[in-house]
């Protein structure tokens, strides 16, 4: 219980798709302002490193705009899943 050194099992969102994944079974993670973030491809981990700002922005107000992103970006990850 103690043990602090585990992965969190709790599902985190992928910052640029949107999608919730588990650090365990992410494809990709990236520390970033002292933060952990985690993605669901690679594919996604190269977008936010192209521009890490323009996600956490988004992130922080909240999910409502993860589907309109989609739309913009044209699907998560290329269909990589
Ligand atoms: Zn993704």
């Amino acid at each position: 219980m103690a043990d602090k050194t585990t992965q969190p099992t709790e599902a985190v969102t992928d910052p640029v798709c949107g999608m919730n994944i588990e650090p365990a079974k992410a494809a990709a993670h990236v520390l970033h302002d002292g933060r952990d973030f985690y993605f669901c491809s690679t594919g996604c981990r190269d977008k936010f490193g192209a521009n890490p700002a323009q996600y956490i922005a988004a992130g922080k107000s909240g999910g409502p705009l993860a589907w309109l992103r989609r739309l913009f970006t044209g699907g998560c990850c290329g269909d990589k899943h």
